[in-house]
């Protein structure tokens, strides 16, 4: 059981990884393309050319990419100094925590308020967006959490997180914490390509709109439930390496969309696993994303698995966490068989391992 307290819902560290460094390292040594797997950026045509001589670079590249990756992020890995958590007390015995003071673009934030006995109309936003608030019940004390996404393109600087009730005497009060918003260290590829590969005709344009409209209007949905149960998983079973979250692609000199989710490879056939509770809000075919599968968590929180072979649920079905919901697969626009997975909690996009990290 869960209180539902304000109207609606609302981005990891975010580097270049060593194997995003020696991939490209990699593909220039062997004049490749962008030889990688998400081609979301109108690159269907130039990822169809592929020859087959590419591909089979690609996967040495990516293999080498592998074994080095262990060794490479344990010599690379920054001090983390900026994941400090910050806590206010407001008075009364109020306090406001949240995990991080500053936190990379592409970051979660976790968010807790503790102490606010008889408040009501207890309301919480973070950059002039509701911020949801759940309680968790088996807890004596009225400890309030909500999840803050820091999309992976939000502007740096600081915005506060404010949370606003009315004292059991009536007096309404405030309180707010700043949180600093610095710039995430993604990859950025450029790419000099011929102008006919990376523009849709008018027909394939058209479908990538529709797509676009009908998954806003999922995400502009919030579900005022807690429908997950315990911790977000992985969508694949075993030791699995994800890379390519909000890597920046430069074509022609244009900057295109980032890559917004992660990418895991895997083998066509692989099974992709429901990373929480949730109801599927989509289960479709897609322009970009191939077979696509939306699970909506509640409170905001939506998973999207792209690119699967197979497509297991149906729209509108409540699935349990880890339940089978599909397997991997290259359908959409996309080089070779892999998973891509993305975490949206309102409207920002965020890196999936950060829900797996992070949560308590
Ligand atoms: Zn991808």
């Amino acid at each position: 059981m869960t209180r539902w307290l304000t109207d609606q819902a609302s981005s990891a560290t975010i580097r270049t990884t060593p194997v995003d460094r020696l991939l490209a390292i990699t593909r220039q040594s062997l004049r490749l393309p962008g030889a990688r797997f998400c081609d979301w950026s109108h690159m269907g045509k130039l990822s169809a050319k592929r020859s087959g001589d590419a591909a089979i670079a690609g996967k040495i590249a990516f293999l080498l990419a592998s074994l080095l990756f262990p060794l490479l992020a344990q010599a690379t890995t920054p001090k983390n100094k900026a994941s400090q958590a910050v806590q206010r007390g407001c008075g009364s015995g109020v306090v406001l925590k949240i995990s991080a003071g500053v936190a990379a673009q592409g970051s979660l934030l976790l968010a807790e308020v503790r102490g606010l006995v008889d408040a009501q109309k207890v309301k919480a936003e973070w950059d002039g967006r509701p911020v949801p608030l759940w309680q968790e019940t088996q807890q004596s004390a009225r400890v309030l959490h909500g999840m803050i996404g820091v999309d992976l393109e939000k502007a740096p600087g600081s915005y506060d997180w404010k949370i606003s009730w009315t004292a059991a005497d009536g007096s309404p009060a405030t309180c707010g914490v700043p949180i600093t918003v610095r710039s995430g260290k993604f990859a950025t590829e450029k790419l000099t390509v011929e102008k006919q590969y990376v523009q849709p005709d008018s027909e394939q344009q058209k479908r990538a709109e529709e797509d676009q409209k009908k998954m806003r209007a999922i995400f502009d949905t919030v579900t005022p439930e807690v429908l997950w149960n315990g911790k977000f998983r992985l969508p694949l079973k075993g030791d699995v390496a994800g890379r390519n979250f909000g890597r920046r692609r430069v074509l022609n000199g244009e900057a295109r969309s980032p890559h917004t989710g992660i990418d895991f490879p895997a083998a066509a056939g692989t099974p992709v696993y429901a990373a929480q509770a949730g109801k599927v809000a989509l289960a479709e075919n897609l322009y970009y994303s191939g077979n696509t599968v939306v699970l909506d968590h509640g409170f905001g929180i939506y998973t999207l698995y792209a690119h699967l072979s197979e497509i297991g649920v149906r729209a509108g079905a409540t699935v349990a966490a880890s339940a089978e919901i599909g397997k991997v697969g290259a359908t959409g626009r996309v080089t070779g068989p892999h998973l891509h997975w993305g975490l949206t909690i309102d409207h920002a996009r965020v890196n999936g391992l950060q829900i797996v990290q992070k949560q308590p």
